[in-house]
């Protein structure tokens, strides 16, 4: 029986024997510590029913741990090189699909009706590559898959983002956007000595469950989300200013653009960064009837 995958001594064997290079422009950096592994999994509350999408197997270590707790695993992988590897690596478990495409230009959705067939509890579960975090996880709220949330593992910084609160420093656009459709929370910080090659930045993990209904009901999703951009555009102004430099014309609609702060009851003088999700609701509505 092999040991896991992502024991030190068996991923630098899967190196060496195909001669693996790491690609930094591809954020590889693989984990190394089955008791994180299994942390991240747990933190996903899987069942031998469920189903798992993984974004980036590299060669297999998450995709293992996940595999022995759920019914199918589907991963993504942008890099040829890993093909062979996982082949190999996770021939024990052929409930594994590996799919080689960028997450980014795949049709999920489809992707998730062919291979996912009955099965009603979905989640994505991935270490990240780093640099671009922000566009998988968008991409997979935005078109509205059917799965219950997402665990992933993400530099510590954005996770702090995503899950930041109204009135802390970290709270912005990219808050609102993912807090609209799921509640976030960091559930993990993870220390850089678990990867090869260590990243430069610290990790943590965020769980983000779907809400059943967006957290606000808002008239114009996109005259909403431009609104909460033009009110973060500079983050020492005032919402007023904010949406006067970024609402066309807004300086010769400064008096509309008071009276539906007012009807919302919102101070001019608040900064964007304190209003809460209901509060941008409130206010993109009325100024999308008035402007
Ligand atoms: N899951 C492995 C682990 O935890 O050890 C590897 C994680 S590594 C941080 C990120 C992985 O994502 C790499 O295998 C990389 O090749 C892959 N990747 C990078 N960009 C991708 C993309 N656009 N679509 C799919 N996979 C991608």
């Amino acid at each position: 029986m092999n040991k896991d995958i992502a024991t030190p001594l068996r991923t630098k064997a899967i190196l060496e024997k195909y001669g693996f290079s790491f690609k930094k422009s591809l954020g590889q950096n693989f984990l190394i510590d089955t008791n994180i592994l299994n942390r991240i999994v747990d933190h996903a509350e899987l069942t031998e029913a469920s189903g798992a999408i993984e974004i980036g197997p590299g060669i297999g270590a998450l995709t293992e741990q996940i595999a022995k707790r759920a019914k199918k695993v589907v991963a993504f992988e942008i890099d040829q090189r890993l093909l062979p590897i996982l082949k190999d690596t996770l021939s024990p478990y052929p409930h594994v699909e590996v799919i080689h495409q960028d997450i980014l230009k795949a049709d999920v959705s489809t992707v998730v009706n062919e291979t996912m067939d009955g099965i009603e509890d979905i989640m994505v579960v991935a270490n990240l590559p780093y640099y671009v975090t922000t566009p998988i996880i968008m991409k997979l709220l935005e078109e509205q898959l059917p799965i219950r949330g997402m665990v992933v593992m993400l530099q510590k910084e954005v996770a702090e983002r995503i899950s930041a609160k109204p009135g802390t420093k970290d709270y912005g656009s990219l808050s609102i956007a993912v807090q609209y459709y799921t509640k976030a929370e960091v559930v993990m910080i993870v220390p850089r000595t678990v990867f090869v090659p260590q990243p430069n930045v610290d990790s943590a993990v965020i769980r983000l469950l779907r809400r059943p209904e967006p957290a606000v009901k808002v008239k114009n999703e996109e005259f909403f989300f431009d609104i909460v951009r033009a009110s973060f555009a500079q983050r020492r102004k005032t919402i007023l200013n904010n949406l006067i430099s970024g609402i066309p014309d807004g300086k010769e609609k400064k008096s509309v653009i008071e009276k539906c702060l007012a009807d919302a009851e919102i101070d001019p003088r608040r900064r964007g960064e304190t209003l809460s999700i209901e509060e941008f609701g409130r206010l993109s509505d009325l100024l999308l009837d008035s402007l």
